[in-house]
Parts: structure tokens; sequence; C-alpha cells
């Protein structure tokens, strides 16, 4: 039976958009009403004469039928890039939670004014460490403006002008002073640049192999039947991917369609931009976050106009209005960049499916180590999975060597290097090879461990450990437990009890220390402030202008490195003590990652991961670069502790100016939904049913821009469920009228708050 009522949206450039308007839908044009089709309606007190779009149909109306107008006609423009748009944004609202107008905004492309040809731009002149310590000596001297420029340059090496002018309310004088000072330099572009430069070289064409050809086949069979589906690539980096990506797009195109190619930003080198210009000149562009508005805007308009085939770019590439979609490309799909840390805080992986699955294109996921989310979904028949577990060439695997640093405290090394480490490190200096050593840097405030015995301070109520705060006091940010911090191992009874710090530049120094001789380059959040430093230390890196490179997660990706033999991981415990449910997995995709750096070329690679836990199993599966073993024990540990994938969590993030409103915000919302559960609890509910309701309490970084955040957590197996909380809170937040006080909700979060 047809729908009898449609949700209508009057006009997207409107502020009131919020909310779609229901109309019926009239019998001569049940046929042709359909989510996304453009309809004319009466509307408001004068019944003018309007113009909308279909978001949603049911068969219940939201009231009284005898109230409700009628459609009066259905634009017949077959579905639109334009109505796919609008279905995406209404969809991400109700999937993610946000206003309409923001997931309008995140999906539309922002028109700007033609004027724009020139561009202003401040860069930081400072490494972030100075321009903190000055924006605190701001604060000081109660200079906010100075201070508030100084931090976020000390986060982000590049703002537009125009940001730090309205966004952050600073004046032209000030940045001026700041200018002067020699903290930061302001600059103007007035070049219009085009992303894509030409690119003459042909492509050397590799014959498929027989894997292969068989996913590329057996993707585009599904195609051509109609049953487009999701795939899932696992294959170790180096198995060739990016050649299946490369042939599926090639048909893709011969048929007429376009393809949208997702990669993170940070592994989006010219390397990997150059196979697709080879293959497909310019009828390929990149989208990524040094184009302007006005250019992003006009990528946009290329590719509705149909003058581009493909578009590769970091998330919001995926909203490009291509008019014939074949296929969603999401390469690296585990990587956490794909979530959106603003509302609606939407998982590109997520998203890319159901934009795909309103035009019956394909979508390819791609990773040498799969999310949690797609290996289950994969193991549950959802998407078809694919295994490519050979290296091409004749690189093989490295050799792994776990090394436990509480041994070494007690054999009296206290170096960062272990003594295996600084062997095979001298080893490779001698035979003019090359070394990588890693810090994944991420987690490095907060926990703390024994030095002894390794002990990690945790809550006696969640798996998780407990976060250093000032004053001494270790708190659980899961639920709010706190205790003081003890003056020794409660374990063993050791005074070395500590936070780990050692940062990329202690280790420099100890590297000048330790091997005079050797040629050592950086690379981290400092030493790549600008766009190109990137690119270049790892260019000169390849050229073997250093022995060394020591540096934080971004050095694991991108370009490959034949002379590297030896990788080191300084401490794999790093990321697993961050009190976040998907440490084991963050560390496990780090670890295999890193060792993947070492023996690309034809000499056989080593690998040190140094730790005080050897026998976590997110550290021994990844020194033996078994996929299959950890995935196996982690979807055990997260179905036991009704974690995603195998259930669903949803937080409710409060952010708000007065502390006291915060916290009591957050209590009354925490409230609505425990008495809700309690209300709708059956008695034949199993375990599976009940609502879990986890918190109030402070988040771990409990004030942001003077804004204090509180959190708390909820955890159902059916993520319909957690929408259906969502729309109850977002309904009392609404009627609150809530003043100085935002609620954000980020679905299966990638960090907990
Ligand atoms: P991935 O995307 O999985 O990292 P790539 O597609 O980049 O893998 O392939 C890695 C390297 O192997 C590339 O240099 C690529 O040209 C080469 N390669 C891939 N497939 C083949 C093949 N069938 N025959 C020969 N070389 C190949
Ligand atoms: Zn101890
Ligand atoms: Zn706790």
């Amino acid at each position: 039976m047809a729908a009898k009522y449609a949700d209508v949206i009057i006009d997207i450039s409107h502020e009131k958009v919020d909310r779609p308007f229901q109309y019926k839908i009239p019998q001569e044009l049940s046929d042709a009403v359909c989510a996304g089709v453009r309809v004319h309606v009466p509307f408001g007190r004068g019944n003018r004469d309007q113009t909308g779009y279909v978001v949603e149909l049911s068969d219940q109306p939201d009231y009284p039928e005898e109230k409700m107008k009628s459609i009066t006609s259905v634009d017949d423009l077959g579905i639109t890039a334009q109505s796919i748009q609008i279905r995406t944004a209404y969809w991400m609202k109700r999937q993610y939670g946000a206003t309409m107008i923001a997931a309008l905004k995140t999906v539309l492309p922002v028109k700007q004014k033609l004027k724009q040809l020139e561009r202003k731009k401040v860069t930081g002149c400072m490494p972030a460490a100075e321009l903190l310590a000055l924006a605190e000596r701001c604060e000081g001297k109660h200079q906010p403006a100075k201070a508030r420029v100084l931090r976020a340059l000390a986060e982000e090496e590049l703002l537009p002008y125009e940001l730090i002018r309205q966004k952050l309310n600073v004046s032209p004088a000030t940045l001026q002073a700041l200018q002067r000072q020699g903290c930061l330099r302001i600059e103007t572009e007035s070049l219009y640049r085009n992303p894509v430069k030409p690119v003459l070289e042909k492509e050397q064409r590799v014959a498929l192999s027989d894997t292969q050809q068989h996913i590329i086949d057996d993707v585009l069979q599904d195609y051509r039947a109609g049953c487009a589906g999701t795939y899932l690539l696992h294959g170790v980096t180096g198995s060739g991917k990016t050649e299946v990506y490369l042939g599926v797009i090639e048909q893709m195109i011969a048929m007429g369609k376009q393809a949208i190619v997702l990669i993170p930003e940070i592994a989006l080198t010219y390397q990997t931009l150059l196979r697709f210009y080879k293959r497909f000149g310019d009828r390929v562009s990149v989208m990524n976050s040094t184009l302007s508005m006005g250019e992003r805007y006009d990528q946009i308009r290329r590719a509705e106009d149909g003058e581009i085939d493909v578009i590769i770019g970091p998330r919001s590439a995926l909203f490009t209005p291509f008019p014939n979609l074949g296929v969603i490309v999401v390469d690296e799909e585990h990587e956490g960049s794909y979530k959106s840390e603003s509302m609606p805080k939407y998982h590109a992986r997520e998203t890319a499916v159901y934009i795909a699955s309103m035009q019956h294109a394909a979508v390819i996921l791609g990773s040498a180590t799969p999310s949690m989310e797609a290996y289950y979904r994969a193991g549950k028949g959802e998407y078809k999975l694919y295994e490519m577990l050979d290296r091409h060439g004749n690189s093989t695997l490295p050799d792994v060597y776990t090394i436990d640093l509480r041994e070494e405290l007690k054999q009296g090394n206290r170096s960062v290097f272990s003594r295996k480490l600084r062997e095979l490190m001298e080893q490779r200096l001698a035979a003019g090879e090359q070394t990588i050593l890693f810090l994944n840097r991420r987690g490095y405030a907060g926990f703390i461990s024994c030095r002894a015995c390794g002990h990690v301070m945790k809550c006696p109520h969640c798996d998780v450990s407990l976060s250093e705060h000032r004053g001494g006091m270790l708190i659980c940010h899961y639920c709010g437990y706190e205790e003081r911090r003890p003056a020794k191992c409660p374990e063993c009874g050791s005074g070395y009890l500590m936070g780990f710090k050692a940062g990329t530049e202690q280790i420099e120094e100890a590297l000048h220390r330790e091997f005079p001789d050797a040629r050592v380059l950086r690379m981290d959040a400092d030493t790549t402030r600008k766009k190109e430093s990137y690119e270049q230390i790892l260019s000169a890196f390849a050229d073997e202008q250093a022995d060394i490179l020591v540096g934080t997660q971004m050095i694991v990706k991108g370009h490959d490195f034949p002379n590297v033999t030896l990788v080191g991981v300084l401490a794999a415990d790093l990321s697993l003590n961050r009190n976040d449910y998907r440490a084991g997995e963050r560390t496990f995709q780090l670890l295999t990652q890193a060792a993947g750096r070492a023996g690309r070329g034809d000499k056989k690679g080593e690998v040190v991961i140094q730790t005080y836990q050897p026998e976590h199993y997110s550290i021994v599966h990844a020194a033996k670069q078994d996929y299959g073993a950890f995935y196996e024990e982690e979807i055990t540990y997260r179905d036991l502790m009704s974690y995603p994938p195998v259930s669903h969590m949803l937080a409710v993030l409060i952010t708000s100016s007065d502390q006291d409103e915060g916290r009591k915000l957050c209590e009354e919302m925490t409230d609505i939904v425990n008495k809700r559960c309690v209300e709708d609890r059956g008695t034949n509910d199993t375990v599976q049913d009940t609502v879990q309701v986890i918190g109030p309490a402070e988040a771990a970084i409990s004030r942001i821009n003077d804004l204090y955040r509180h959190v708390f957590y909820v955890k159902h197996a059916d993520y319909q469920r957690l929408v259906g909380i969502k729309d109850i809170l977002e309904l009392f937040c609404k009627e609150k009228e809530l003043r100085n006080l935002t609620v954000q909700y980020d679905f299966d979060p990638m960090n907990t708050y």
C-alpha cells in the first residue's frame, strides 16, 4: 500500500527550515511522490503556492488529518542531485542529532560571493608550545583576544583571516600587533588555484592479478544486476587495493557513471593523487582543506555540470552532487577522521552507504586493519568481504620483537631505547639502512602507571584507566569515581609511579646524545606547521638524507621507504591507556601500520615493539600481524561490555558557561532517560533489551574555552532505540529553550568525552 502522508521541507534557504511539514498525498499522486521529489504545496494562512522537497513518507498522521493540507502537484524532475542532498541531510539529522539547518549546511555547498578573488590567511610563526606559553602570559595580562588567536594557531598551523575576525572575534589592530611581535604572519593570496595540475606522464598499466580481477568483476556484476552493495576489501598496504578501485571506477566511467573517492587528508599525498590523474586525466578533481570555500563551491559545480567524473577528498567530498553516481570508495575506512567532530556527528562510512543506496551505487571500503564496525557487518553478511592478504612484489612480512620495558628497568636501563632496539639501530647505521622510530603520542597526558611493574591506575567500576587531574586527584570519566593519587604503586609498592612523558623532541635529543653521528629527522605537529613541510620531510627521508625518522602517527601513512628495514615503536602502551573503549582497536591499527613500514623493498624488515604490557592482546596480535585473532578477542570484549559495534552507544555532551547549570541539565537529562527506561521495561526483557545509562559525569577535559563539559552515555543493542531517546531529549531541550547551554549528540563515538 502506498504511503498516505509526506513530510515536506518548504524552503531550504529559509532560516526556519528546521522542521518538515506534513501533507496528505492525493490518490492520483501516490505513485509520483517519493522521498526527494520536488512538490508544490499550499503554505501558510493564505495557502500561497510554495515548492518544497519531500524528505519522508509515512502511514501515520502527526496531527489530525482534517487539518492537513494536500500536495498540489509533483515537479517532474526525477530524483535530482539536490533532492538526494536534502534527503541525506534529513537522514543525518535524524540519525545523528542536529538541527536541519546544521545538516543542510554540512551537505549543501555554501555559496560565496564571487568578489572573493583574494584570500587572506594567518600563519603562526612559532612552535605550538611557545604559542601556548605566550597565550598564557596574555591571559595573565588580561588580553583574552590575543590569547584566543595564539591558542587557535597552536592547534592549526594556518587559519583564514575571516575566521579569526568573525569566529574568534579579534580586531585587525590586535592581529597587526601580534604580527609586529613576530608571533604570526598575515598574508594575502590573490590567485585562483586550480587544484589539479596537468600530468603529462603516461601510466604504466599493470596486469591485474586473478584476485583483483575477480573483485572488480564481482562488484560490477552486482551493479549491472541492480543489486550493488557494500564491499569490504581487507588487504595489507601494498596488496593492490588501489588498483581495484581504479579498475572499478574505470568501468563505471565507461558506463557514464561517476565516482567519489574518500581518502583521509593525512594520506592524500601527491603520489596517491598522481595515480588517479594518470588514469583519468583532467576528469579528476580533488577537494581538500587548502581549497577556499569558493574553490570548493567551484568543484561542486563542475561535478554537477558533468565536467568531472571522479572527485577525491576527505570526508566532505562525500556530498559531491554527481548526477549519476556509480561508486563511493572509502579508503582506510578505519580512520577516525571519517567521523565528523561537529554536529551532525556523522560517520562518512555509514553515510556513504546511505547515499549510495539512494542511487543504487556501490560502496567499496578498503583497509589493512578494518574497523570493528566494518568487519562485524561483513561477518553478518551485510557487506561482502574480500581478503587480499599478499603483498605485491617480493617483500615479506617483517620479524617482530616485543620488548618488556619493565625488564629493561630491572636491568638498569633507563634509556628510552631498549637494548634490542639499540643493537638493531646500530646495525642499521653501520649498513647504511634506515630506521623509523614511532611514538604514539595520542593519549600522552592523563594516565599514570608504575614504571617498575607496569600497573596502571584503573577505575574499580569501569574497565578504563583513571585520568590525572590537577591537585592530585585521579578521576574516572565514565562514572565519576575519584580517588587521591597514591604515592606508591598499590600493586608493588614502588615509588616510580608516573605519567609517561616522552615527546618526540625528547626522543630526538636522546638520539643526538646516544647516536651522535646519526642524521635525524623529526616529524610531528610542530615540525609540520606548513602544509608542504609534511611532504618535504617525507621526501627528504625517502631520498635518504637522514638515517632515522622520529615521529608521531603521521609517519605511518603515505610514502613508501624501500630502504627502511627497522621500525621501533617506543611505547606501544601510550594508546592503550586512553580511557576509551576503542583504545585496543586503535593500538592494534597503529602497531600493524607502523610494522608495515619495515621492509617494503627487497630487504627483510625488523620491528621492535617496546611496551609495559607485552601480554596485552592488541600488542600480541599486532606483533603477529594477525587481524583475525585480534578481531575475535576484541569483539568478545565489545560484546561483553555492550560496546559498539555489537551494541550501540549514544554520548550526550553538554557544554555550558556556568558549571552548575551544565551539571544540572546533565543530571536532568540522565534522569529522563532513566525514567523512560524504567517505564518502558517489559517483564520479558532480556539484557539485550535494557537501556544502560552511564553517568552523569564531568568530561575528561572538563573545561574548554571557558565552557564546562558534562557528559553521559546511553547504551542499547538497537540503534533506532537510541535515536528515539535522542528525539525525546531533543524535544525536552527545545521546550526548555536553553540559554548558554549546548547539547551535542554523538552516536557510537570515536572517543569518549
Ligand atoms: P594498496 O592500495 O593496497 O596499498 P596498491 O594498489 O597501491 O596497493 O599497490 C601497491 C603496489 O603494487 C603499487 O605500486 C602497484 O602499482 C603495484 N601493483 C598492484 N597490483 C599489481 C599487479 N596486479 N601487478 C603488478 N603490480 C601491482
Ligand atoms: Zn608497581
Ligand atoms: Zn568508573
